[in-house]
């Protein structure tokens, strides 16, 4: 057991022991992958959305 490589994603709270993700929000912060890959989708549906062509 070497707790000392748990870390605290910010994101959600829980602990982890993996590799972070760096979160997308400001490229520095150490996130847990669940959380990386959770703002990967939202960043890739919002990419997606702003090339959908608005009708107003
Ligand atoms: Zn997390």
């Amino acid at each position: 057991m070497e707790e000392k490589k748990w870390k605290k994603c910010p994101r959600c709270g829980k602990k982890y022991n993996t590799y972070p993700a760096i979160s997308r929000k400001d490229n520095e912060t150490k996130i847990c992958p669940k959380c990386g890959n959770e703002e990967a989708l939202l960043d890739f549906m919002f990419l997606n959305e702003k090339d959908i062509p608005r009708i107003d």
